[in-house]
């Protein structure tokens, strides 16, 4: 027997859920790509994407996943054999990182531990032995979607700046923009990507670049850019320029109407939404580790995200438990990636989430957790509807 007919709900850290109006922009004809409507949406995106990075710098719009943005990010800045330093914190700053050696950049990892953020001191001594300033470039992601770590990105700031030393800080926050906040200005990070699929509730295709005066004068020296991602290509004044080719068209018109909800519900509003939906995830979650069988992966509460919860299943294969979720209940939780591969899952919260999804999520998992027989504290979702309760007033 099942439960699971009805709509299937995902909840796996990306791609997260699409809302209607952004599946239903895109359902119109192809327009025309050198006038009209089309030039003013490029307009009105690359004047609002900086303002979603918080930045004065220029935003850039390419055709691709995240892991095109990685590219578009590295090729645009750095020279064949110059170093850049990763920090780990979990699968994808590394994985940028392979992406940049691949280009012929040498790469340094900066080793981390899965379960904590990125150490801001050990970053600063780094950088402090680097006297020659080989080290040009800093890769860094705000949340690992892996891990479910959030990386202080200011502190990491003033590591490279009690080192005096001058790399470029480049942030991932594919994971974070829409969720968390994120200055990309206050906290002087010189080069942003992100990606449309996870907190932009838009589907996957689309990757953003934002760069500042710091960046765009490295740009000028950088030799391994290439047509397609090139900034200087893609600053010309020809509409098609700004798309390298043809505009991705009705992931643009998906994106203004994601943009368009974003803007009216507010940043900060957004990221109180996601703070509030996390930690009603954690309250379930911690009550459930109650019976031992399962655990944060974050071990310092104060380094957990707000876009999703990566919770380990020590000595047991978590697949069971997912398998009873999406056939029996219809949720589609997320599988643990990389070293936590067989050893975990993930709850994403992020994007376009509110409490009875999440409430929905959880009583998946806690029905599953009962009918399987795994060890757990009851009452998670309790928790999470007291915590939500108490924190969600009716004025307020
Ligand atoms: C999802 C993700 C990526 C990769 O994005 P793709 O679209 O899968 O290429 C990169 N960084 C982070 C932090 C992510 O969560």
């Amino acid at each position: 027997m099942t439960v699971a007919n009805g709509r299937e709900f995902l909840s796996i850290p990306g791609p997260t859920n699409i809302p209607d109006a952004v599946l239903q922009a895109m359902h119109r004809p192809a327009i025309d790509i050198y006038s009209g409507d089309m030039v003013e949406l490029t307009r009105t995106l690359l004047e609002d994407l900086p303002a979603l990075f918080r930045t004065s710098g220029r935003a850039f719009i390419y055709a691709a996943n995240g892991h095109g943005g990685w590219e578009a990010a590295v090729s645009n800045v750095l020279s064949r054999g110059e170093t850049v330093l990763v920090l780990e914190s979990g699968v994808f700053a590394v994985g940028w990182g392979d992406m940049a050696r691949m280009l012929g950049v040498k790469v340094e990892v900066l080793r981390g531990d899965w379960q904590r953020a990125v150490d801001p001191a050990a970053v600063a001594q780094r950088l402090a032995a680097d006297t020659a300033r080989e080290i040009k470039a800093i890769l860094v992601v705000q949340v690992d979607t892996a891990s479910g770590v959030v990386n202080d990105i200011p502190a990491i700031r003033r590591a490279i700046d009690s080192a005096d030393h001058p790399a470029l800080l480049m942030v991932d926050c594919v994971a974070s923009l829409g969720c968390m906040p994120f200055e990309m200005d206050a906290w002087k990070v010189d080069v942003t990507m992100s990606g449309s699929q996870k907190g932009l509730m838009t589907p996957p295709g689309l990757a953003f670049v934002a760069a500042n005066d710091r960046a765009l004068a490295a740009h000028q020296k950088a030799d391994l850019r290439t047509r397609y991602w090139d900034w200087t290509f893609r600053m010309g004044e020809v509409h098609y320029q700004k798309y390298g080719g043809t505009p991705p068209q009705h992931l643009l018109f998906a994106l203004r109407q994601a943009l368009d909800m974003l803007q009216a519900e507010g940043l900060p509003r957004a990221a109180r939404r996601h703070g509030l939906l996390a930690e009603a995830t954690r309250r379930a979650v911690a009550r459930w580790a109650e019976g031992e069988a399962l655990a944060f992966n974050i071990t310092k509460p104060a380094e957990r995200s707000n876009s999703v919860t990566t919770v380990l299943t020590p000595g047991r294969d978590p697949r069971p438990l997912l398998d009873y979720c999406r056939t029996h209940c219809g949720v589609v939780v997320g599988v643990g990636i990389g070293e936590l591969s067989g050893k975990a899952f993930r709850i994403a919260h992020m994007g376009h989430v509110n409490a009875p999804m999440m409430f929905g999520v959880l009583g998946a998992i806690e029905m599953g957790l009962a009918s399987l027989g795994i060890p757990h504290g009851s009452a998670g979702v309790q928790a999470a509807v007291d915590y939500l309760a108490r924190e969600v007033r009716p004025q307020g």
